[in-house]
Parts: C-alpha cells; sequence; structure tokens
C-alpha cells in the first residue's frame, strides 16, 4: 500500500532508507520523503479522493505512512470558507478563507502535521512523543498522544499565553516551560533528541510531520473544483507550512489532478519575526536570524529551519513576502471577525493584514481569487486584543436599568 520509497537529501540528493532521521550525515542537509509518483498516478483519481471520509487521509497516498493511519482520523477537510463580506472590504471578488481553526481537535492547522508525525511514531513503535512548540504544536501533541495512548513531553518559551499553555497542561503531558525564546527551546530539543530515544515530531520525525501541510494544498485545490487559486497567503514561522503548501500543488499538478500549479503563494510574518521577509525583500538566499518580538507568538521564529526553502518556494511560484506590525495584526483580527465572524488567532491577523496589504499594492488583483489561510483560533491568544475591543454595559438585572443605559449608549455617552 505505501508508495513512499524513503528519503532523500535536499542537498546532496543522497538517498536514506525510512527511519527517525531527519539530517544528511554527509552534508548535513535535511531530507524529504519521496514517493513513487508513477504507482500513485496509477490509482489516485479524483473519483476515489471522492469517495472517501472528510479528513485529510483522503489523500494518503501522499502521505508518507505505510499502513493504516492510527492517530488523528478527523483533522483536516476544514472549511473553505467563501468570504464575500471581507472580499467587498479589500477590494476584491473571488476571496476564500481556509479555515483551520475552528473545526480542528486543538484548533489549529498543527493537528495535520501531528495527524501524520504519530501516526508515523507508532510505525517507528515510539513510546514517548515530544516538540519543541511556539503553542499550537504543544497543544496538538499533547492531546494527540493522550488519545494514542503515548508518553508526551512538550516544550514551550515560558512566556507563552495562557490559553496555550493551558491547552497543553489539560491533556497532562509534562510541560516544561524553557526560560528562553523558541530558538533556545528548539536548540535545547535537538540535544535531548540526540539522547533519548524519543520521537519529537519536528525533530526526528520532521520530514514526516512536515508532509502534513501539503493537505491544506490538497483541500483547497479539492474544494474549488480541482483548480487551483491565483493567489494564496500562508503564515510562516519555520517557513515549512508555505513550502509544503507549494509541494502539494505541485504534486496534484504532477498527477494531472489539476492543469497546472499556477498559484501564487505568498509567505506572511509579523514585523517583529520576519527573517525570511528580510531575505526576500534583500534578495538574499541567506537568513539572517532575528531575536523575536512580536504578539504573533505562535510565528515567532527566529531563525527559520526552512527560511531557505521558503525563499525558493516563493522564486518558483512568483509569490511575494510581506510583514505586518502587531497594530496592524490585531486591526485584522477585528476585521475577520467582524466581517466573517470567525475568531482567529494573531498568525491569522498576520495572513489577513498581509492580505490587505497584498491588495492594497496591486499585487493581488480585483479579479483574481485569493485564499487566506488561518491556521489558529483566537481564543488561544485574548491577550492580543484584550483592552482594544469594545467593552459589556454593566447594569442591574431590571429593565429600566437596560432601557437607561441603552438611552445613553445611543446618546453616545457611555
Ligand atoms: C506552526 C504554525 C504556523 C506555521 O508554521 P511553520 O513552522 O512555518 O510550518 C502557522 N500558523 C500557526 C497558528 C502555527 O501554530
Ligand atoms: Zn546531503
Amino acid at each position: 500500500m505505501s508508495h513512499v520509497k524513503g528519503l532523500k537529501c535536499r542537498e546532496c540528493g543522497r538517498s536514506y532508507a525510512k527511519a527517525p532521521i531527519y539530517v544528511c550525515e554527509f552534508c548535513f542537509g535535511s531530507l524529504e520523503v519521496v514517493y513513487d509518483y508513477e504507482a500513485i498516478g496509477k490509482t489516485l483519481t479524483r473519483e476515489t479522493i471522492a469517495s472517501r471520509s472528510p479528513s485529510l487521509w483522503r489523500y494518503r497516498e501522499l502521505l508518507p505512512i505505510d499502513g493504516e493511519p492510527t492517530v488523528g482520523l478527523y483533522s483536516g477537510f476544514t472549511p473553505l470558507v467563501a468570504a464575500d463580506n471581507l472580499a467587498r472590504e479589500l477590494g476584491l471578488k473571488e476571496v476564500y478563507v481556509k479555515d483551520d481553526a475552528n473545526c480542528h481537535p486543538t484548533l489549529s492547522f498543527k493537528d495535520r502535521v501531528v495527524a501524520v508525525a504519530l501516526s508515523k511514531a507508532k510505525e517507528f513503535g515510539f513510546d514517548t512523543v515530544a516538540c519543541a512548540s511556539t503553542g499550537n504544536l504543544a497543544n496538538s501533541v499533547a492531546a494527540h498522544a493522550a488519545q494514542a495512548g503515548l508518553k508526551r513531553v512538550v516544550f514551550i518559551p515560558a512566556d507563552l499565553e495562557i490559553g496555550k499553555v493551558i491547552g497543553s497542561l489539560i491533556y497532562d503531558p509534562q510541560v516544561v516551560a524553557v526560560e528562553g525564546n523558541y530558538d533556545q527551546v528548539n536548540r535545547l530539543c535537538s540535544e535531548i533528541a540526540s539522547k533519548y530515544t524519543w520521537g519529537f515530531v519536528n525533530i526526528n520525525l520532521r520530514p514526516y510531520y512536515a508532509e502534513g501541510s501539503k493537505t491544506i494544498a490538497f483541500e483547497v485545490a479539492e474544494q474549488l473544483g480541482w483548480r487551483t487559486p491565483d493567489h494564496i497567503v500562508v503564515p510562516a514561522a519555520s517557513g515549512s507550512l508555505s513550502t509544503k503548501v507549494w509541494k502539494g500543488f505541485s504534486e496534484l499538478d504532477k498527477l494531472g489532478l489539476i492543469s497546472r500549479a499556477r498559484v501564487k503563494v505568498h509567505v506572511a510574518q509579523a514585523e517583529g519575526c520576519s527573517p525570511i521577509v528580510q531575505a526576500w525583500k534583500s534578495g538574499r538566499d541567506v537568513i539572517k536570524p532575528v531575536v523575536p518580538k512580536t504578539i504573533a507568538k505562535s510565528l515567532a521564529i527566529g531563525n527559520p529551519a526552512d527560511g531557505y526553502y521558503a525563499i525558493d518556494m516563493l522564486r518558483a511560484s512568483g509569490g511575494d513576502a510581506e510583514a505586518v506590525t502587531d497594530d496592524e495584526i490585531v486591526d485584522a483580527i477585528k476585521l475577520l471577525a467582524r466581517t466573517e465572524g470567525i475568531f482567529a488567532e494573531t498568525a491569522g491577523g498576520v495572513t489577513v493584514a498581509v492580505a490587505r496589504k497584498l491588495a492594497l499594492a496591486g499585487k493581488i488583483g480585483r479579479n483574481e481569487s485569493l485564499v487566506i489561510c488561518v491556521t489558529g483560533n483566537g481564543l488561544k491568544t485574548q491577550e492580543a486584543v484584550a483592552g482594544k475591543i469594545g467593552e459589556p454595559i454593566h447594569i442591574r438585572p431590571n429593565l429600566a436599568a437596560f432601557e437607561a443605559a441603552l438611552e445613553k449608549k445611543t446618546a453616545g455617552v457611555g
């Protein structure tokens, strides 16, 4: 059943057998999963996919597991919302929100990558799984490992939003709050991963984990009737998601499931942590690490592992990269809520604000179609908007009090 040939170094092209490894022994390049597309092309059709259950596993030939999926059986196949109200505000005709924030068990797109990583961890026989996380990944690993009966250890920066900390603790993992930023957490975890035989979903399982992100592209294409949008705006932390969205569209193209992958994939970051955008704008291939300072904590990776590949992807897809300020992020969160009734976390504010910026600059044409990825839920990052939205009116429990308050309100007083 498996169409996975093995792993391959993205730099020197050396092949490796399927194993929980992530770097090339010869050149330290990162490893990527290789599929037998010829074999997949013989059996995978639009009809086969349509006949399967509405989860990311409907594309299982293009996911790196050998047997049946065992974790995250209901993740993916999230709504592609026709966002007509938002479109009007942006001055565009055809805008969709790919809403990964509301229909996932832990309310973020990380439920995709974790479904794949933990199904693979079980195939490899790990009894403990772990991750270095900016918050959402920890939530998802903790929840899915609980369900899968795996021991779980999640590492986070100590200054995360309370919603993200509780969103992990509730599933009873060991939460390790590290006094440092994500990049320091990640460095520590790489050391731990080389010493303990744990399945770190975004370290030694990273080649498998990353493949889960392709399913956003598969779904968007299928939901649009097997075509690509003209533009898609994707948030970037490590840059992995953005590169895999492009890989997903390219695979559909290769398999003849869409006519041509002619979608511009745009990268969105917060100004307070925009190493990929800065490299892109200055025409550099090399990413200069930064120290993150932004309310978009889920995207606060100063030294992005896939930054170089994100630049490569931008060139290949013809996309652009843009960054927005924390104020623009908050405005965009409010705009999305006010127009579409979707409460996004800060990362969603980043993509909506960047979409607006690209539309204003004429980089997204009025008659072109646009998909905006909303990857996380606003209830987890309430700190970002607290004090910047309306307030309840307080009244005593009687009609007169209500009407007095109402009068005051319409008179523009309270
Ligand atoms: C992890 C995450 C991303 C993207 O992460 P990459 O490391 O670039 O793949 C985007 N949005 C949210 C909300 C996330 O938690
Ligand atoms: Zn190599």
